[in-house]
């Protein structure tokens, strides 16, 4: 079975290091030379919406995916005509508008904070008036890790945001004061047979993911399941098939959801070693038409992003509970180069080995 994948950063690596044990192959596509799967893998040279490269990808390959949210719709139009695009194209349409994206959340009964359309200056401030300050404006499109995006408190705020941000489509959320963010990974496959995992906790700095526990500490079974119910009756929605995150605020034990990500995420690396499956192995399992695999936790997980630069290998596997990841690329400020998992038999000593990691890496703390 070979398997097209659009992307080869890390997370399209580390699908392909979880289908070689399946004996499946892999081509990738992505302009970029040396990337991190394309260092091992396959890798066709050419635009995300390049036409030749994106047959080329489709010819040889019994099922195409992605591995970031940013690939052109027309892309994935023109290789749905070709070949089974999982997850299908639907999905990724919704997840680049994040109007479009709160509005099917919303549908779907699951909580959002409250959000408007923002076009105009004019628009700008009714939307204002209606949601309050603070509020956040965004990008509604092509938004990552933080960027594209100002925090609204002071009339100062609305007239730098607007002068930075204004041109492109934009919206204004509530800006949620949330206890904590999570975020929840499941897995669907053709039939629609759903697996979750348990929801974890990230915590961000400078609006990328520094540092996820799983399971989430303090979780009710009735938390987890109306995550899960919600999650599922969006899956059914758009006929998903594959991984799907959703990045959730959690204010006064309630649940708000942020985004959607119709992919593996950074959030769900810790399933490499502390869970039954992977979330890339179930990715795979689900595009390939193959069972899902469990998704119980083992034990006490963390994962720590490495972001900038990489501390020595030596000094990390020092301690029996770490694995690291580093993913092929050269160190620069703000770009994910790697990441370390900690499996614990209890929270005690997870903390300790990440607060010994993060002073490894020169920080003291999140
Ligand atoms: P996003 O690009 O939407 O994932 O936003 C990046 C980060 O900004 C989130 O992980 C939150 O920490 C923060 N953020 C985004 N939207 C809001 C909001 N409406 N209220 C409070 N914080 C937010």
């Amino acid at each position: 079975m070979r398997v097209g994948i659009i992307g080869a950063g890390q997370l399209g690596r580390m699908i392909a290091l979880a289908g070689i044990p399946l004996d499946m192959a892999f081509r990738f596509l992505d302009p970029t030379p040396n990337s991190p799967a394309g260092q091992f893998a396959e890798q066709i040279l050419a635009p995300y919406d390049d036409t030749e490269g994106l047959t080329q990808l489709a010819k040889d390959c019994d099922v195409v995916t992605y591995e970031f949210e940013n690939v052109p719709v027309s892309a994935a139009h023109l290789l749905e005509t070709q070949v089974t695009l999982y997850p299908p194209s639907n999905a990724l349409a919704i997840a680049q508008d994040r109007l479009s994206e709160k509005t099917l959340f919303q549908e779907q009964g699951m909580g959002v904070p409250p959000f408007r359309k923002v076009d105009t200056r004019q628009e700008l401030e009714s939307a204002i008036e209606a949601i309050g300050l603070p509020a956040v404006l965004k990008t509604r499109r092509m938004g990552y890790d933080g960027k594209g995006q100002a925090v609204l408190r002071t009339p100062q705020d609305v007239e730098t945001a607007w002068a930075n941000l204004q041109g492109v489509p934009l919206i204004l959320e509530g800006f949620v004061p949330f206890d904590r963010e999570l975020s929840l990974i499941g897995v669907r496959d053709a039939q629609g047979s759903t697996v979750f995992y348990p929801l974890v906790q990230n915590t961000h700095r400078e609006g990328i993911l520094r540092l996820t526990i799983a399971p989430a500490p303090n979780v009710s079974a009735e938390l987890q399941a109306h995550a899960e119910s919600l999650m599922r009756g969006l899956m059914d929605t758009l006929n998903y098939v594959g991984v799907l995150t959703i990045e959730l605020f959690e204010v006064d034990g309630k649940l708000l959801a942020n985004e959607m990500a119709p992919r593996v995420h950074n959030s769900g690396h810790w399933t490499i070693e502390g869970a039954e499956t992977s979330q890339f192995e179930n990715h795979l399992r689900a595009i390939c038409g193959l069972p899902l695999g469990g998704t119980a936790v083992r034990g006490y997980v963390a994962m720590l992003n490495l972001i900038g630069d990489t501390p020595p290998r030596k000094a990390v596997l020092e301690y029996p509970e770490t694995h690291l990841h580093l993913y092929g690329k050269s160190p620069r400020p703000g770009r994910k180069v790697g990441h370390i998992t900690v499996l614990a038999q209890n929270e005690t000593e997870r903390n300790e080995i990440v607060g010994a990691l993060l002073r490894l890496i020169g920080e003291d703390g999140v």
